[in-house]
């Protein structure tokens, strides 16, 4: 039997396929960026085409560095960015709009609307989230108001909504030649349209938001041998699409965080801390989310706490793109180790408002505390430490939630690279920090999902048996000096609130 398993992940700054064996380890894998685009303040979109190119691009080139064919895969797997919302015509596959991508906050004054009118409670009371400009659902109801004709082709049927997953899930299985139109319930639980109890979209929420039944995706579990279909494109032949999982999901099931009160932080574009919490939905008095972690074919769904902090990694980029005082990630890095601390410098890189725990949409970045004497080096070491004060903030929130203390931390990423940024977390929550040998746990997450569906893994005990720690840091500071960059810390986020209305 064919044992390699594809993985494609689709993030927010690039996209990837690796392949994986049996071991849960990569064989080979191949990347591509896309471009951002920034039409004006606050609003961030994808081409959704060039997603689709890059994305077969980079399967083209994944198998042939391996020197494999379809036929040497047992199944897909498709992990993606969430929450970003695409709107396509189904006879044509020309998207309507450029896809708004979840840091978009050109949805502030719906949310701030459904908050003044009482019926953000009913968003948060079926759905489990708060009504944020991160979902999709206030983005698609934007795009169903401002793009002239959607609305009548969404009732007449012709338009098609979709996460991104969804999207190179009806790519992959035909397009226009009857692509499959589906979306996983990790993917659907990040719309404010789906009931969290019956993983079903709610009549009562499509009404709140004025979406015509007819655009949406069906939702299914995020592993099945038959939902998904088998790839038409991309591949070079079929292969059953076995898994699909939002990425932050996929990372809990890389991470192998299947028992209940187990955790895992992702190190991205944003940071995303997520808290298994079995088959009961819990519901957070401190500013996290309730999502749907997993659902693994018939199987009762599993679901998560989780903390998702808007900027982190993108805050190197934006030194990268904006600031121009780094070349890249690795430069940033490099120049943020010339200094041994911010000498009292810090950076709030609220620029998508504040996601958890404060959820402050009026929120926007700050750098405070300087001096004449501060240089691009102490701005750099600042936006790693803010990774690392904002990740603080979620963890204590998600222990006040959970009501236990955490012993260590997994984490993954890109972020993770910076040995002084892992350093600088293990110190200021003074616990100790783990990285897992195969860092990929997003896409090794999906592939786990498409895998399981055909039984390249039995039982998802097996992926816990491929899990292996990696690099360890533990923490070197002392209570007192904790204490003191922490306190800094939320005087600075105080002062990021209150800019917008
Ligand atoms: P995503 O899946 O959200 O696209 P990744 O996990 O690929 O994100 O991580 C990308 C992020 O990692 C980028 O925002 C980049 O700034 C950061 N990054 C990459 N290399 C380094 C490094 N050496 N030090 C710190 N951050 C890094």
């Amino acid at each position: 039997m064919a044992d390699l398993v594809a993985a494609i992940d689709q993030g927010t700054t690039s996209t990837r396929c690796i392949l994986f064996d049996r071991g849960g380890n990569a064989v080979d894998s191949h990347q591509l960026e896309h471009d951002q685009i920034l039409p004006r303040a606050g609003w961030v979109e994808h081409d959704p085409l060039q997603i689709w190119q890059r994305t077969e691009t980079v399967v083209e080139h994944a198998m042939a560095a391996a020197g494999v064919s379809a036929s040497d895969l047992a199944s897909v797997g498709i992990t993606n960015q969430r929450e970003t919302t695409v709107v396509w015509d189904r006879r044509t596959g020309q998207p309507y709009h450029n896809a708004i991508v979840w840091q978009d906050t050109r949805t502030a004054s719906l949310v701030a609307e459904l908050e003044r009118s009482g019926r953000g409670d009913l968003i948060r009371d079926r759905a489990g989230i708060p009504p944020a400009t991160y979902f999709a659902g206030g983005k698609l109801a934007w795009l169903l108001s401002e793009v002239e004709g959607l609305r009548e082709a969404a009732e007449a049927g012709d338009a098609l909504f979709g996460t991104i997953d969804t999207w190179l899930l009806w790519q992959l299985t035909g397009g226009v030649d009857g692509g499959r139109h589906l979306t996983d319930v990790t993917n659907a639980s990040r719309t404010m349209l789906m009931n969290l109890t019956d993983l079903a979209w709610d009549p009562d929420l499509l009404e709140l938001f004025d979406i015509p039944a007819q655009l949406l995706p069906q939702i299914v579990p995020s592993s099945h041998a038959e939902a998904f279909g088998t790839t038409k494109a991309a591949f070079g032949g079929e292969v059953p699409i076995g898994g699909v999982l939002g990425d932050q999901h996929a990372a809990m099931v890389g991470q192998v965080c299947l028992e209940k009160g187990e955790v895992k932080n992702t190190y991205g574009t944003g940071n995303f801390l997520l808290m298994n919490t079995g088959t009961e939905i819990v519901r957070s008095a401190n500013g996290l989310l309730s999502t749907v972690c997993y659902q693994f074919g018939d199987q009762p769904a599993r679901y998560a706490l989780e903390g998702s902090i808007a900027v982190t990694g993108s805050a190197i980029q934006w030194l990268r793109d904006q600031l121009g005082i780094v070349t890249s990630a690795d430069d940033a890095d490099r120049l943020a180790s010339t200094v041994p601390d911010t000498d009292g410098l810090y950076f709030v890189p609220a620029f998508s408002g504040l996601f958890a725990p404060y959820w402050r949409p009026d929120a926007r970045g700050v750098i405070v505390g300087m001096a004449r004497f501060h240089t691009a080096a102490h701005l750099a070491k600042a936006t790693l430490e803010a990774i690392c004060y904002q990740s603080y903030d979620v963890v204590k929130a998600m222990e006040a939630d959970a009501g236990v203390t955490m012993t260590s931390l997994k984490v993954d990423g890109g972020v993770t690279k910076s040995n002084q940024t892992m350093q600088f977390q293990a110190d200021i929550l003074g616990l100790d920090v783990i990285c897992p040998v195969v860092p990929e746990t997003t896409a090794l997450g999906a592939a786990y999902a498409a895998g399981l569906a055909v039984g390249v893994w039995e039982t998802p005990d097996d992926f816990r048996t491929n899990w292996q720690e990696g690099r360890r840091w533990r923490p070197t500071i002392d209570d007192d000096t904790r204490t003191a960059g922490v306190t800094a810390w939320h005087k600075a986020v105080d002062r990021t609130l209150g800019w917008v209305e």
